[in-house]
């Protein structure tokens, strides 16, 4: 009486085999028909319930959500669109549930009511399929770099280094706040701290990855990352997972090969293995988008543009061609940005989006920033004013990639790093890379999130991870 699950149970022929199924109850109708649904497939499988066989008490029990198992024989379905069910000859209620107090009816509730009952979330058709879809990619993830031979290393969580300069840093400390040990100018005095001096949450594991770099040649990192952003967007978290390719004899090209090649694999990947869940979000983008005006509505429904996506090459160019292609724009010239265009400026979500669904209408990768809104350990092109940086943006969301070619020329290094105030004492073994066989490398990072919401089509990056951590919002 083994278990069998819903999504393999629907693709069987109906020959009477006899089957066990466990999930919760979608709908009772009737007193004759359950849709359960276990969380493998967002098809509920329909169970007969044979009329006059089970007593009152028992069907009264049979309420939205309540949990069940079912065993009975499998015979070909009556009804439209499912070839199969399940008669329900032996019942039994696992959990109970109040379907009066159960807050998720039957029927479709907004995205940001559900955000406020997150931990029952994971029950609807969306998230069953956003959270299946995530699965998935985390697991192409591995599947591709492993196919390469990159060694997955996993950098520290904790740490004292925080030269990245990315975002605002969660302090870890075990002081007490009410009273902390002070030095003789009134400052805390880190000294007393768990680990002898202040730490952190990572922001990033890129400083910790060269060092994997330049010993094993290829690696990446996938793993938690901590920024305390202040503001509320639709593609920032204060928690979120970044992967983090790092390869040593790597230059800038062949590190946007590495990074286009990857995004389509995983696409693809999800695109053969999530079809189904696919094409529910895509059914419900559709339906949502058909309450907009025409012109408010995207060109490509979402298999439509996952395909576009991986069938043709991304565009790319440098820095100085976007902000020349905004400030000859048409959304620029009727003042249309809320933020100003000039060479030097970082440019805004609503710039880069400008960039690939407007202008280009595919992925576009940037190159060559200005070294003044990068960090320091980019390498530094000959023009002095440039750095070999790229980003990756997408449609809806604008970057989800974050990369560089690294300074290798530890003087140079050494020269910015004096520049921006970055105490060379503090990246001794960082710096170590460089003085014993530096080499030319180059890596990125992918927001994790950010490439699920533009597979899933989710408009808000709360809405692709299982625990949204955001400001003023830890709760569970
Ligand atoms: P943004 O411009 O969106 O704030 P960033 O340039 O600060 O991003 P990087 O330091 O380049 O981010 O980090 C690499 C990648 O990590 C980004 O391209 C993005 O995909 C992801 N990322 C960065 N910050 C966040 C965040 N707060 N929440 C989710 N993903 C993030
Ligand atoms: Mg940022
Ligand atoms: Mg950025
Ligand atoms: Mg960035």
């Amino acid at each position: 009486n083994k278990r069998v699950k819903i999504k393999e149970l629907l693709t069987w022929e109906p020959k009477d085999q006899q089957v066990t199924v466990m999930g919760w109850v979608r709908t009772f109708r009737n007193n004759q028909f359950i849709a359960l649904n276990d969380g493998s497939t967002n098809n509920n499988l329909q169970v007969v319930v044979e009329l006059g066989k089970f007593d009152d008490e028992l069907l009264k029990r049979i309420t939205t959500s309540a949990s069940l198992k079912v065993s009975g024989h499998v015979i070909p379905s009556l009804g439209k669109g499912q070839k199969l069910e399940v008669r329900g000859e032996t019942i039994e209620i696992l959990g109970d549930s109040d379907a009066e107090k159960y807050p998720l009816q039957p029927k479709k509730h907004s995205l940001e009511f559900l955000r406020e009952i997150a931990h029952l979330r994971f029950r609807t058709n969306t998230f069953g399929s956003v959270f299946r879809i995530r699965h998935s990619l985390a697991f192409a993830i591995h599947k591709f770099y492993n196919e390469k031979g990159f060694v997955y290393m996993h950098t520290p969580i904790v740490t004292a280094s925080d030269a990245e300069g990315a975002g605002e840093m969660f302090r870890v400390t075990t002081l007490p706040l009410d009273n902390p040990p002070r030095n003789e100018d009134g400052s805390v005095n880190f000294k007393e701290d768990f680990f002898g001096r202040s730490s952190n949450l990572t922001v990033s594991g890129q400083l910790e990855g060269e060092l994997g770099a330049t010993a094993f040649g290829e690696i990446y990192t996938f793993g938690p990352t901590f920024r305390a952003e202040n503001s509320n967007t639709a593609r920032h978290l204060a928690e979120f997972w970044m992967i983090e390719p790092e390869m040593a004899f790597c230059d800038l090209e062949d590190n946007m090969n590495l990074a286009e090649e990857f995004i389509k694999y995983i696409i693809k990947y999800a695109m053969e293995h999530n079809r189904e869940d696919l094409e529910f979000l895509a059914q419900r983008l559709a339906d949502e988008e058909k309450q907009l005006p025409q012109d408010k509505r995207s060109e490509m429904g979402l298999i439509e543009k996952l395909e576009f996506v991986v069938n043709n090459s991304f565009e790319r160019i440098t820095y100085t061609e976007a902000i020349d292609i905004l400030l000859q724009s048409p959304a620029y010239k009727k003042k249309k940005f809320q933020y100003d265009v000039k060479w030097g400026i970082d440019m805004q979500s609503e710039h880069e989006r400008y960039l690939v669904e407007k202008h280009f209408k595919k992925p576009v990768i940037v190159t060559n920033y200005p070294k003044d809104i990068k960090a320091f350990y980019m390498r530094q092109n000959d023009d002095g004013k440039t750095v070999a940086a790229m980003d990756i943006l997408a449609p809806g969301i604008g970057e989800i990639v974050g990369g560089s070619q690294r300074e290798e020329r530890l003087d140079k290094l050494e020269q910015r790093m004096a520049e921006m105030h970055i105490p060379a004492e503090e990246l001794w073994w960082y710096l170590d890379t460089r003085r014993f066989g530096t080499v030319p490398h180059a890596g990125f990072g992918l927001g994790f999130e950010r490439i699920v919401q533009f597979v899933t089509g989710m408009g808000n990056i709360r809405d692709v991870i299982a625990f949204p951590r955001t400001p003023k919002n830890c709760e569970f």
